[in-house]
């Protein structure tokens, strides 16, 4: 992934793609509801590439010489608001790269942004207008209970019943704005999260048609001897 050489993104006061240009589907959903197991199989069948906030911030993280580093540590491992302007600039040079490097179509699932209103306010003022939200409902308790097992192999500073909690309170007082706001636009897909991951993805894919996303068609070109 690119360093981040400056954090310009969020002072551009036109978007930098249009829609035509670039279409953008939020994933949002509490911490463990699912959201990067089910971007899995939507980039399988429909060609998006998956970019992950969460995943990029580890990523900067871990960078050698990264100004940001020490910063990104902490608030994972207290589970807040990383400030938008690194998260916005780390999506930008992700989203860049990626049609650079061939993502001609330019469909992106953004997943776990955004987190807060100043960044979804800011992401679709100086980068791109979203198409919708994909949102995943699910209970603290499963949620819990996923996350604890995930926490056994994952090796994530933040998957400790400590930092769940804590996740918990900032998903329910800060991201839950960003997704009563988008419903009020009428751009909210909602899914039920809490069946086996195959039947939530059944729900997905009708719901995904419905907003006219299709899933791309492989066609088999037959070739027969003479
Ligand atoms: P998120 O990206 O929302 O934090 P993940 O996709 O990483 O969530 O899922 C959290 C954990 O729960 C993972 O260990 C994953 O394998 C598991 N998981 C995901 N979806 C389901 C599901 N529908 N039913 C049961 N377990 C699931
Ligand atoms: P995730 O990998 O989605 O579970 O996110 C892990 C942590 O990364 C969160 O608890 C936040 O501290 C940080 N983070 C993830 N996404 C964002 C975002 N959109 N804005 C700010 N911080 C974020």
């Amino acid at each position: 992934m690119p360093a981040i050489s400056n954090l310009g993104a969020t002072t551009r006061t036109q978007p930098l793609w249009s829609p035509d240009k670039a279409t953008v589907v939020f994933v949002l959903g509490g911490p463990g509801a699912g959201k990067g197991t089910q971007c899995q199989k939507l980039v399988a069948d429909y060609g998006f590439k998956h970019l992950s906030a969460g995943d990029l911030l580890r990523e900067e993280q871990d960078r050698p010489g990264s100004e940001f580093g020490e910063m990104i540590k902490s608030y994972i491992k207290e589970g807040t608001i990383v400030p938008m302007e690194v998260t916005v600039q780390l999506l930008e040079n992700a989203m860049k790269s990626s049609m650079d490097g061939g993502n001609a179509k330019g469909l992106f699932l953004i997943d776990g942004f955004p987190r807060k209103l100043d960044q979804a306010h800011a992401f679709e003022r100086t980068v791109v207008p979203s198409k919708f939200t994909l949102f995943f409902e699910c209970s603290e308790a499963v949620m819990e209970k996923r996350l604890l097992h995930r926490g056994e192999t994952s090796g994530r500073a933040d998957d400790n019943i400590e930092s769940i909690k804590k996740r918990f309170r900032t998903f329910v007082e800060t991201s839950m704005p960003v997704v009563d706001e988008f419903e009020k636009q009428g751009k909210v897909v909602k899914v039920s999260a809490e069946r086996g991951p195959d039947e939530v993805y059944d729900d997905v894919k009708r719901l995904f048609k419905q907003r006219g996303v299709e899933p791309i068609t492989l066609k088999f070109v037959q070739t027969q001897e003479a």
